[in-house]
């Protein structure tokens, strides 16, 4: 069962996390709720089962509601959008899944596996979307053959890889989380995928120096001790605050 992050927890997230890609500040906001999982335990779930757990953390955490900002493409208007965290859970599941997938396509057979954040990662860098693409199906698939012969990942033909491509979405539902969104000045429709990462992450960064600017209020007045401050409810910690700034 997830549980929400203490204020420490949220400190020590966003400590680590500073200097890190986004891949591994999944992993640091992942491993402080499930510490009793092991890095490969983590690295190896699929981007669904990873972003379904994030979410889940984020609920815990900071609630259901979600909101933020989007540009509309037609008229470059600010877009505000609130989305609940239940209607963007397609899955519950999340237990890591390492079975092998099948998929049969105009007399193709590929047998592969869903991408990771250790197939992500090798990624990271590569600036040719293609290349990049060649590169994750040449990780993940485990077998292609045609008509019972073997092919070479690279022989596959285009339409094949897409057809991949289009089924680890759809398998992984979780891990391409795409939102409808409409300007109310335009009238305009468009989706954008929403990045778990990134926005947990903006908000664990501003949470952060908002608890360091309340520890840094409380221990100049009382002298209490940071670690003391930190392990109080954040009710209590408001209510000393409410205290010092309305004197
Ligand atoms: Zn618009």
């Amino acid at each position: 069962m997830m549980r929400a992050l203490t204020g420490r927890e949220i400190l020590h997230i966003w400590e680590v996390g500073q200097g890190q890609h986004p891949l591994d500040r999944a992993m640091t906001m992942l491993h402080v709720a499930f510490p009793e999982a092991t890095r490969d335990d983590l690295v190896l779930l699929t981007i669904g089962q990873r972003d379904t757990r994030l979410l889940a953390l984020r609920e815990q955490t900071f609630g259901t509601r979600l909101s933020s900002l989007a540009i509309c493409p037609a008229c470059q208007g600010q877009v505000e959008f609130t989305l609940n965290t239940s209607d963007m859970r397609t899955s519950m599941d999340i237990e890591p899944s390492v079975e092998v997938q099948q998929m049969t396509v105009d007399g193709y057979e590929v047998h592969f596996r869903l991408p990771n954040s250790v197939d992500l990662s090798t990624l990271v860098g590569y600036s040719d979307v293609a290349q990049a693409r060649q590169l994750l199906l040449s990780r993940c698939i485990v077998q292609a053959s045609k008509d019972g012969i073997a092919v070479n990942v690279e022989d596959l033909p285009e339409t094949i890889a897409e057809a991949l491509a289009a089924q680890m979405d759809e398998r992984d539902p979780q891990a391409e989380m795409e939102l409808d969104l409409k300007c109310a000045a335009c009238g305009h429709h468009w989706q954008v995928l929403f990045d778990i990462v990134s926005f947990f992450w903006t908000e664990i960064a501003i949470y952060a120096k908002r608890l360091l600017g309340e520890v840094h209020i409380l221990a100049q007045v009382y002298g209490w001790r940071e670690l003391d401050i930190l392990s109080m409810s954040a009710l209590r910690r408001q209510f000393y605050l409410e205290m010092v700034t309305d004197g």
